[in-house]
């Protein structure tokens, strides 16, 4: 965990850090003020909760003056309301009726589905839960045998079809089989193609149907890449048109000081980001801390 806070702050800690030194200037006027909009949009918080962030600094500066109260807390307080949390951002992994809870991973291909199931499996097992993998993204021809690999890895079984299958039929598989043998949780992988709308809406809505006649999906996590900034937004947006979102999973955030993506996705879709994707090793996810984030961030 020490590890993981210390990556983060590596990444994100221009942010917080340009802030500060804004802030600590002598003298802020509106040129200072510009520039920590600049330096806001630049992280990717958007728009609406950088003008808002940036009236409310405005006002407790003028109210509290810079000098006495540290700027430091002001900030921290700040940026604390603007990743909000009071947002619910506890996984929802227990089944109902004595079922394993269903993970849904949802997104497009490359954002890092597979890699996130296979960690959060790891976290799962760490937490003394079975757990089983459904292989439904049948569309990637690697995507399968990826995911297998991972499982092999952290010691759980995965449920595959054939490819270029049906994958409602193997996340259905995967739930038969995770209620046949009673494990706790089942992870399911889809595919995430974004040519097309009504294409990727009939596919998870199917898979989600399907599964669900025989128990409920208990979460649908929606996997963005932090450094694709804006394109992830637009992503964000075709999906929670598509399915309902209950947890965004922000990966690659080791790999960009774009952290404003946090607060703009969760204001654009209303839900909590619940994990963060900070490197490619099986250790490297974390549960989102908003403390631990803005922390990181003022370093
Ligand atoms: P999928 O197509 O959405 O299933 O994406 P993959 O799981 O195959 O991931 C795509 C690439 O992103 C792989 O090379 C992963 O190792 C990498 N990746 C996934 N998550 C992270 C992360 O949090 N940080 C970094 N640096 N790379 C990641």
């Amino acid at each position: 965990l020490v590890r993981l806070r210390e990556r983060l702050s590596r990444s994100q800690g221009p942010l917080g850090r340009g802030l500060l030194a804004l802030l600590s200037r002598d003298v802020i006027d509106e040129d200072t003020w510009e520039e920590i909009e600049d330096t806001l949009l630049t992280a990717d918080v958007g728009v609406a909760p950088t003008q808002e962030l940036v009236a409310r600094l405005r006002t407790r500066v003028k109210v509290e003056g810079t000098s006495g109260v540290s700027i430091k807390d002001i900030l921290r307080q700040e940026l604390l309301t603007l990743v909000d949390p009071s947002m619910d951002r506890s996984l929802h992994v227990e089944g109902v009726d004595g079922a394993p809870g269903v993970v849904l991973m949802v997104g497009v291909n490359g954002t890092g589905k597979t890699t996130t199931v296979g960690k959060l499996a790891r976290v799962l097992v760490a937490q003394d839960k079975t757990v089983i993998l459904g292989a439904a993204d049948t569309f990637r021809a690697a995507a399968a045998e990826q995911l297998a690999t991972w499982g092999e890895r952290v010691g759980v079984p995965a449920v595959r079809g054939p490819e270029g299958g049906d994958p409602a039929s193997v996340a259905f598989e995967a739930v038969r089989e995770g209620i046949a043998t009673g494990v706790d949780v089942v992870l399911v992988d889809t595919a995430g193609r974004l040519q097309n709308k009504a294409g990727l809406m009939d596919e998870l809505g199917k898979v989600k149907r399907v599964v669900e006649k025989q128990t409920p999906v208990t979460e649908v996590l929606l996997v963005l890449d932090a450094t694709t900034g804006q394109n992830g937004m637009s992503q964000a947006r075709v999906f929670r048109e598509v399915v309902n979102v209950t947890g965004i999973v922000l990966t690659k955030l080791d790999g960009s000081a774009k952290g404003g993506i946090v607060v703009a996705v969760q204001r654009e879709l209303g839900v909590p980001v619940k994990l963060v994707g900070l490197g490619e090793g099986a250790d490297d996810l974390a549960p989102f801390s908003p403390d631990d984030f803005v922390d990181a961030l003022l370093g």
